[in-house]
């Protein structure tokens, strides 16, 4: 299995290294989201065979970052396991008031991506129309991307899969009273979607409430392979497959 997006700060759990160790068998892709985040998750993935980065700055500190910020994000581009750049994108949900800023850093990372021709992972929140229409006039054609947590519609669905893009499905799938992305997981092909956690958030039942770690993403693929009326073990091929592709991994495993 392939957690295609996760956070594994050390001051988010009690124990990280019990959390890794979960995922003995399996992949995670960390992403930063602070500049802060930068340096402890390129020990990580220098660290572990099993863990592999996208760096990028989120649209929160886009008040805060530095042209330095940047600069060091575009250095470790060319590592050899930071396979995309990201989280990055747009979050009207606290503020909309720095909206140009938030567009500009935004911008500034797509041209990185063009550049280093990475994946693109999208953090979007309240913001789905200006990061559909922002991409799309930024990104190189040949250039993937991937909707971290997707939250919108069927519609806009379609037209990113235009765009070459996927969608990061995680524990929000197993909410109850989650019927949209359920209707989007039953009406798309499995070849757009991902699996991913990103703990130590969106805990997905039976654990909802408490911490999330890599490890649950078996309950994605679960409720995936429910939803499809499908196998369990088909729902974790593709989606490893589709990571594969997704962050061009395959020379590098
Ligand atoms: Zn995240």
């Amino acid at each position: 299995m392939i957690d295609t997006h996760c956070h594994l700060n050390k001051e988010d759990y009690d124990d990280v290294n019990k959390v890794i160790e979960n995922m003995k068998d399996n992949i995670m892709i960390v992403s930063t989201a602070s500049p802060n985040d930068l340096k402890e998750v390129i020990d990580l993935i220098e660290t572990h065979k099993n863990i592999y980065a996208t760096i990028g700055i989120h649209p929160e500190f886009a008040d805060t970052y530095t042209e330095d910020d940047l600069k060091q994000v575009e250095k470790y581009l060319n590592h050899p396991k930071v396979v995309g750049i990201g989280e990055i994108g747009l979050d009207y949900h606290y503020t909309k008031e720095n909206k140009e800023k938030q567009e500009e850093l935004f911008r500034k990372q797509i041209i990185l991506a063009n550049k280093y021709k990475k994946t693109i992972v999208i953090h979007t929140r309240d913001a789905m129309l200006d990061t559909y229409n922002i991409l799309k006039e930024n990104k190189n054609k040949n250039i993937k991307c991937n909707f971290h947590c997707y939250s919108g519609s069927l519609e806009m669905a379609k037209e990113i899969i235009k765009l070459n893009g996927t969608f990061g499905i995680g524990g929000v799938l197993t909410f109850k009273n989650e019927k949209k992305l359920k209707e989007i997981v039953k009406e798309l092909d499995l070849k757009y979607f991902l699996l991913e956690t990103d703990s130590p958030y969106l805990t997905p039942e039976p654990f909802r409430g408490q911490k999330n770690e890599p490890k649950n993403i078996e309950y994605v693929a679960k409720k995936i392979a429910e939803i499809k009326k499908i196998s369990y073990k088909k729902v974790i091929e593709a989606t490893t497959e589709n990571a594969i592709y997704q962050f061009d991994m395959k020379n590098s495993l």
